[in-house]
């Protein structure tokens, strides 16, 4: 994050745009290392795995040891006295899939009955397994701090995505010991091989740097307003990712998208009305922190602001727009969307007023304090399955002529909103209640920036630059 911020703003810099860094709060600084983790009895092969976000360092260590499954236990009773079972054990946390073959793959070539029936035994198999890890007592958060206190090696488990070869990448809840993700693939030979009694073993070794608590930052760049520079016009990309993959489409697109959106208007429009600000979020995979603190600290910005608009759904070109539940959205969104080259604007279904957004990205922390704020919602490109949060979400995933797409409808419509003599309405549609009763409709709580991940071992702050997450003992 820190070199990213760096970067953004020195490009910016160079392109003659005003950037600064502003620091919004504060968190766990964590620094990914290698990740090397083999199978060596009973034969070798290299394991598609890697260690999860902030997993403990094994520092010069490498474990070698057998693996244990996650056993179905009558209670957290007979769970307690299982435990001690795991010392010095490898314990497999995730369910056997039946199949690595995406649903769409039997839909093609399965027969309907059997495609049926692969379902509806998966569907019994993830009840079980839900239920499995019920009876131990524990969640899934809780449960690896369990078995790292009951002397594990390491706690092992397969997030698949449902796609081919692909997996998602959270975070570890281990203080001491490594929480590795190990692909479907693998994770399924080594899960067969234990059940029947095999005994295989890998050999893991992680690198990673704690950081201790450190100051984290939004990346600001401003084109100031000629006649009207205290109103606004933001372009909005969260910065920060999930570093399964490299976030090339969550969000290295939206970022492109409004970098070179600013970069377009700085450009051909150096004296815009109002002031073009682009926000390039922190922590938003955290919980919206970054765009929250920025609305909590700048109020005398959301105030003035004449439109946010925010993209983060991957590459794809923009096709869907909705009022988010400002009654007078289709007034100027219409009118500014009516100067979008036609070929881009054509794709674009709108929803007029639409329903406010609840969360999911950016946006939301405008519109929880009233801020007339869009999401600019684009074409799948198998987000959920491939790249939200995967470890395929890499650059060869991007579609450069659909970015180039999207940054012609974001500097064509911030220009539109600049210029516009109107300042845009932050009236909300109202729906009548079942009483006959008119009630706002419901819109995301403002909410302070802190806690979506529960990283366990941090407090909330709620004001100025001690804000965020730190460090409390480890207990
Ligand atoms: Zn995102």
């Amino acid at each position: 994050m820190e070199k990213a911020n760096e970067w953004a703003v020195a490009k910016y810099t160079g392109w003659g745009i005003t950037a600064r860094n502003e620091q919004w709060g504060q968190w766990r600084g964590w620094e990914r290392g290698i990740s090397h983790i083999d199978m060596v009895y009973p034969r070798t092969k290299s394991l598609e795995s890697t260690q999860l976000a902030w997993s403990p360092g094994m520092g010069d260590k490498t474990v070698t040891a057998e693996l244990v499954i996650l056993p179905d236990l009558e209670d957290s009773l007979a769970f307690q006295k299982w435990l001690p079972a795991v010392k010095g054990k490898f314990v497999m946390v995730s369910m056997l899939q039946p199949t690595g073959r995406p649903d769409y793959n039997w839909q093609e070539f399965a027969t309907p009955a059997s495609f049926e029936k692969m379902k509806k035994d998966r569907t019994a198999q993830q009840e079980a397994w839900t239920n499995r890890i019920k009876k131990t007592g524990y969640t899934n958060k809780t449960l690896p701090v369990a078995l790292e206190k009951a002397g594990a090696a390491g706690v092992v488990g397969s997030n698949w995505s449902a796609g081919f070869g692909v997996d998602k990448i959270f975070g570890a809840y281990t203080k001491k010991i490594p929480t590795i993700d190990i692909a479907l693939e693998d994770y399924g030979l080594l899960y067969r091989l234990t059940e029947s009694g095999d005994k295989p073993k890998i050999s893991v070794h992680t690198e990673s740097k704690e950081r201790g608590v450190v100051p984290t930052f939004n990346t600001i760049a401003e084109i100031k307003g000629s006649e009207k520079p205290d109103e606004y016009v933001i372009l909005s990309a969260h910065f920060d990712s999930w570093d399964g993959g490299t976030g090339a489409t969550d969000n290295g697109t939206g970022t492109l998208t409004m970098m070179e959106a600013m970069r377009i208007l700085h450009l051909v429009y150096p004296h815009p009305k109002r002031t073009i600000l682009v926000g390039h979020w922190g922590s938003e995979e955290e919980g919206l922190n970054g765009s929250r603190a920025f609305v909590e600290d700048h109020p005398e910005i959301v105030s003035k602001v004449q439109a946010v608009f925010n993209q983060d759904n991957g590459t794809g070109r923009v096709v869907n727009l909705s009022g988010q539940g400002f009654l007078n959205s289709y007034d100027y969104l219409g009118r500014w969307l009516a100067k979008v080259p036609s070929n881009i604007r054509d794709s674009i279904q709108t929803h007029f007023p639409g329903t406010p957004g609840g969360g999911g990205s950016d946006f939301a922390s405008f519109i929880a304090v009233g801020a007339p704020a869009f999401s600019l919602s684009s074409l799948n490109w198998s987000y959920g399955t491939y790249t939200w949060h995967t470890n395929r979400d890499t650059y060869d995933k991007i579609v450069f002529d659909d970015l180039r797409n999207n940054a012609i409808l974001v500097a064509t419509l911030a220009y539109m909103a600049s210029e516009d003599p109107a300042t845009s309405s932050r009236e909300k549609a109202c729906c009548p209640s079942i009483s006959g009763q008119a009630s706002p409709p419901n819109g995301p709580n403002k909410q302070n920036p802190s806690v979506k991940a529960d990283l366990t071992n941090y407090h909330p702050k709620t004001k100025g630059p001690e804000r965020g997450l730190y460090y409390s003992t480890i207990s």
